[in-house]
């Protein structure tokens, strides 16, 4: 098997919340019904469930527990005693999931879970009044601590269309880096996985776009692991960044550029007029994409081709059919 076919065989894999998984672990021994997008994410990647206050030993059903304290100092404790703390368990818990499936790209966290939500789990005072919705769960919250380049979200924030994109398409991008590292990392490795990112890059956050290159260009300034770590988190940080129907126009326009020598001038005008109808929000982001590959399968260009802007992630999840 060669490296290209290992990397189609071998789907990310995301960690999901084992409440959200189909399991009955919630406190009261229920599941939690996940939205559809969350329902059909195991069609297309490999997932593992997993529930932090089981795996600490509390069993179903449970007590309920809660965030209580300051900003800079909140415990997760039962609600009705305060008296258990779990919270060096569970986020303890945290680095074992990370140590237990080191090939994680991704996880889909609980909303609202004082363990595993991510943003807005509300947080009270000891004598139970509600303060704020201000924070991650303890779980989420040691996740990110742990290994920052994880994607994290909860089923409640993929309901937005542009989130979900930005969470699929890190997840991929994560998987193909750990690839990349089980392959063994060479200079000519990271500057072929960069030149497949630019255009997605440039998509997400232009700065990004501009200062990757150099970083690459100057490898020999920092040894190829600082170089590594650099780039990655550069990468991955850029791609937090919403893609927009403008700055998604903006990179369509320049690969429709690779075709002007190739393509008719009525070929030129409908591929321009659909991007323009994209950029006007007059259809989704796939009408230009297809034609795009339609055009490029005609009139191959290995540059363009190896782009992940034109398949960050599988086409069967449809994130780019919404107007
Ligand atoms: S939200 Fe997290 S801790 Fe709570 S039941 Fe679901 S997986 Fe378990």
């Amino acid at each position: 098997m060669t490296d290209s076919d290992s990397k189609t065989t071998q789907k990310p894999l995301l960690g999901i919340g084992s409440c959200l998984a189909g399991n009955p672990v919630r406190y009261n021994g229920e599941t939690k019904k996940p939205n559809e997008f969350v329902r059909g994410i195991s069609e297309h990647f490999d997932t593992r469930a997993f529930c932090p206050e089981m795996a600490i030993g509390l069993g179903v059903p449970r007590p309920p527990i809660r965030l209580v304290g300051d900003e800079d100092a909140v415990r997760i404790v039962d609600v009705k005693t305060q008296t258990h703390d779990y919270t060096d368990a569970i986020a303890d818990y945290a680095q074992q999931v990370l140590q237990q499936a080191p090939s994680l790209c991704g996880y889909i966290l609980v909303k609202g879970s004082p363990s595993c939500g991510y943003g807005r789990v509300k947080r009270y005072s000891q004598d139970g009044q509600h303060l704020a919705s201000d924070q991650n769960g303890v779980f989420a919250d040691a996740l990110a601590l742990a290994d920052p380049l994880l994607p994290l979200e909860d089923d409640g924030r993929l309901n937005d269309p542009g989130l979900r994109e930005s969470f699929v398409t890190r997840a991929c991008a994560y998987h193909d880096w750990k690839l990349l590292m089980g392959e063994g990392l060479t200079a000519h490795r990271l500057i072929a996985f960069y030149t497949r990112y630019k255009y997605l890059v440039m998509a997400h956050h232009v700065p990004s776009y501009k200062s990757l290159g150099p970083l690459v260009a100057n490898a020999s300034q920092l040894s190829l692991q600082e170089l590594a770590t650099q780039f990655i988190h550069e990468l991955m940080a850029a791609l937090t960044h919403r893609a927009t129907r403008r700055s998604h126009s903006n990179v369509l326009f320049h690969l429709a550029g690779y075709l002007k020598r190739t393509i008719t001038t009525a070929q030129r005008q409908r591929l321009a007029a659909l991007i323009e109808d994209y950029r006007t929000g007059q259809v989704p982001l796939v009408v230009p994409v297809t034609l795009l590959k339609h055009h490029f399968s005609d009139n191959p260009n290995a540059y363009i081709d190896g782009q992940v802007f034109l398949d960050p992630y599988p086409e069967e999840l449809r994130v780019r059919n919404v107007v």
